[in-house]
């Protein structure tokens, strides 16, 4: 190589058969560091040919996974956590560098992740069935949940190691194998959860890594061999997978995009609201799909409540992730920061103001995808700060007379990921998680991620299909339930009856 030559990327290939492959398809994408605009490695796309192989490799490892002792499995999830916690520093690492977000927020991220190999440690006790003795005479039910065979993952750029986790985890434990195909922009946490997986004793074929774009999405929806598709991204592509999935006969659950209010009431405390905004519109640069994205300011709250955000906004730190001491990083691309900063024009032009505006932050004129927090004022339905998700660091103010005004906003956006209430009064906090249509509620709490005993999804146009994600509505995900009804007569007491039969 002479000295002028750039230095060859690094590869990114598939994982099958417990150890990684490099693609033949010929077809590959450029991962790109979002804080320096430099690219840093090359990431396989894969055919449709190596989807086959990929997905032969985790069929064939279901027959001796499927029949694995639950306490092995067990065994083995509690190594993997091991191995995760072990690896935290280096798997944060790999996901700030690919996605942007500061070391601490990619700490945040695994250890979230963390929780979901924590739960699935407990699978014995998950697959827990039920027994009705003496349904009828002599006759007992009982109820079994098997694994459905090589299930899927479709994940997106803004968690490259929780969103896999919150998948995989359940999935395996409870006896499936599990083809992921991770975000083409963020490929490289998932190599690592693979070879820690299988130095955890996970066999080879139990999980399964295919990188690429569409060509191995849609191969992987019309798969015979596939039974179940887990997808995370925006509501664009949810909907297309869930409609294309179910059509191939695969159970479905795809979790869509958002558009996350925050309700302030006159009561609340305004500092305490203004950390809340802040630190949940603000951090990882807005690109979390709880990230707060409105601020509903009820009544008088507005005016102390903006100049109080402005206070804490002039004190962030935007820069790379490898300056410890930034503290929101840069957008995923330069297209996408440069539509998340049109978004300032754009509600100017429609009658709002721009209260803060990010492009004027020194680290907008570096080679980096950044742009600074931005806040937006007076901004109304029909504009489209407001009717977009933005899934950047702008958050928007509406000015609103009524906690009921409030509530209708909310109830009748297309989204309904989480929302969060902030007040004193415990009787508001409650009226309102009884009559907001969101699947995730936040009281005093703005980012209401829940714990991975309880389980994630949105409603309406940010959730497609019944079951939410991980926890114990996950072991449903990737089971199916079995009765069975047995009987042990003495063979002497058989005759033939062509009458239904009868439990009384
Ligand atoms: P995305 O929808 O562009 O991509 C997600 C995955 O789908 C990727 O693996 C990608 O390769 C694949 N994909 C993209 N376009 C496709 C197509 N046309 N056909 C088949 N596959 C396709 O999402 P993203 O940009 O990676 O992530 C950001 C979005 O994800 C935001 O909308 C955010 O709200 C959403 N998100 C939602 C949740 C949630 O839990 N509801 C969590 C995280 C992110």
């Amino acid at each position: 190589m002479s000295a002028t030559q750039a230095p060859s990327l690094v590869a990114v290939g598939h994982w099958i058969n417990g150890e990684q492959v490099a693609s033949t398809s010929g077809r590959s994408g450029i991962i790109t560091n979002p804080a320096t605009g430099e690219p840093i490695a090359e990431v396989a796309f894969a055919s449709i040919a190596e989807v086959d192989q990929a997905v032969a490799s985790a069929k064939a490892a279901f027959v001796d996974w499927r029949s694995t002792p639950l306490s092995r499995r067990s065994e083995i999830m509690f190594r993997l956590r091991n191995l995760i916690l072990e690896n935290r520093e280096k798997l944060a690492s790999i996901i700030s560098l690919e996605n942007g977000k500061t070391m601490p927020d990619a700490l945040g991220e695994v250890a979230r992740g963390l929780e979901n190999v924590e739960f699935a440690c407990g699978v014995a006790n998950n697959l827990k069935g039920g027994y009705s003795e003496q349904s009828s005479r002599g006759v007992d039910v009982y109820q079994i949940r098997q694994p459905l065979g090589v299930v899927v993952g479709i994940t997106p750029f803004n968690f490259p190691g929780m969103v896999p986790l919150w998948m995989l985890s359940n999935a395996i434990a409870c006896g499936n194998t599990f083809v992921l195909k991770p975000s083409e922009k963020v490929p490289s946490a998932s190599i690592l959860i693979a070879e820690l997986a299988k130095e955890a004793g996970v066999p080879d074929g139990v999980l399964t890594l295919v990188q690429g774009d569409k060509v191995a999405v849609n191969c992987l929806l019309e798969h015979p061999d596939i039974k179940a598709v887990s997808f995370v991204g925006s509501t664009s592509v949810a909907r297309y997978i869930y409609e294309t999935a179910t059509k191939n006969g695969k159970r479905v659950q795809a979790l869509g995009g958002a558009k996350n209010h925050m309700l302030v009431l006159p009561d609340a405390d305004i500092a305490m609201a203004a950390d809340a905004a802040v630190s949940a519109g603000y951090g990882a640069a807005g690109e979390r799909c709880m990230a707060i994205s409105v601020i509903l300011a009820v009544g008088s709250v507005a005016d102390p409540l903006i100049a109080a955000i402005r206070e804490r906004v002039a004190k962030i730190k935007v820069g790379p992730a490898s300056d410890a001491s930034s503290e929101m990083g840069p957008l995923i691309t330069r297209e996408h920061r440069d539509r998340v900063a049109s978004f300032l024009d754009s509600a100017v032009a429609d009658g709002a103001s721009v209260s803060i505006d990010g492009r004027s932050d020194p680290a907008v004129s570096t080679d980096g995808y950044f742009l600074g927090p931005s806040l937006i004022d007076h901004a109304k339905p029909g504009m489209a700060c407001y009717d977009h998700e933005i899934f950047g660091p702008v958050l928007s103010v509406v000015r609103i007379d009524t906690y009921a005004e409030a509530l209708h906003l909310i109830n009748e956006n297309p989204f309904g990921n989480g929302t969060a209430i902030f007040t004193q009064n415990g009787g508001a906090a409650r009226q309102f998680q009884f009559d907001v249509e969101v699947g995730m509620v936040g009281i005093n709490v703005p980012i209401p991620v829940p714990v991975s005993y309880y389980s994630f999804g949105g409603w309406k146009s940010s959730l497609f299909g019944d079951l939410h994600m991980y926890g114990p509505e996950g072991v449903l995900f990737y089971t199916r339930a079995k009765i069975v009804t047995s009987r042990w007569p003495d063979p002497g007491t058989s005759k033939v009856d062509l009458g239904f039969p009868q439990v009384r």
